[in-house]
């Protein structure tokens, strides 16, 4: 659940950011400030890649009850995505985790547990973290290469972890917030519009598991709209491989 995790996102990531420059905000309501900080600080972690790109990600899937119908739509519009997966919820759906890989999408890992890293020991992260992603290699036959930490908040334990697990961490720059309380289609693509740029990295969640209940419909009904709008402007949509981000980490294969 987001909301109830703002101001403690607020106040951990701001006391991370200063000491140790790594934990970056996630910028709910009220801390707009931090997306240009992020943007110009740490580009490559904001997701900012081909200017003329956009990277679709989609965080806590997989989700039998909404995941199919993103699948559905982005075979329609013949594109692929990025899958930020929860461990806890590829043992709950494997062969929809396998799904998501076979139809071409990327995979990534977004933890085991949807916990603050922030609150977990450098040890318990990379557990939780190396449980996951061998859940989500087990699952797809695909070795995730991306991590996005619950919440957007990254401690130094969980750069360590993804270090050691060769994962690149990756935020975003655009985000639908469909988990805020009474999220619209309407209100999801004027959220992700306001930050739409050519290299943006979208956040969008194809599943409620951490939101309100809809919060993953309101997602998916703005979802064509995003498409047509990142169309008019000549943007080509992707995944973060396609984004560009994936060459620069010497040692890993693209
Ligand atoms: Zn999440």
């Amino acid at each position: 659940m987001h909301n109830g995790h703002r101001r403690l996102a607020r106040g951990t990531a701001l006391a991370g950011l200063a000491a140790a420059g790594l934990a970056i905000a996630h910028a709910g309501p009220g801390l707009t400030a931090i997306g240009p900080v992020r943007r110009l600080a740490f580009p490559r972690l904001a997701g900012l890649g081909r200017p003329d790109h956009v990277a679709l990600t989609f965080d806590d899937g997989p989700d039998p009850a909404s995941t199919p119908a993103f699948l559905d739509l982005l075979a329609v519009r013949r594109l692929h995505a990025t899958f930020f997966l929860l461990g806890s919820m590829v043992a709950r759906a494997p062969r929809l985790a396998a799904e998501i890989a076979a139809a071409g999408h990327e995979i990534a890992v977004h933890g085991w547990d949807h916990r603050y890293t922030i609150l977990r020991g450098p040890g318990a992260m990379f557990s939780d973290l190396a449980r996951a992603s061998d859940a989500v290699s087990g699952a797809t036959g695909a070795r995730p290469r991306f991590f996005r930490p619950p919440y957007g908040v990254l401690s130094s334990g969980a750069v360590m972890a993804a270090r050691r697990l060769e994962l690149t961490p990756v935020l975003w720059s655009s985000w639908g917030k469909e988990w805020a309380p009474g999220a619209t289609p309407d209100s999801v693509f004027a959220s992700v519009v306001a930050d739409l740029t050519g290299g943006a990295t979208i956040l969008l969640h194809d599943s409620d598991c951490t939101s309100p209940a809809g919060a993953a419909s309101a997602a998916l009904g703005a979802l064509p709209w995003l498409l047509d709008e990142c169309s008019a402007r000549g943007l080509a949509v992707g995944t973060l491989a396609e984004h560009g981000l994936g060459a620069s980490r010497p040692g890993v294969r693209a």
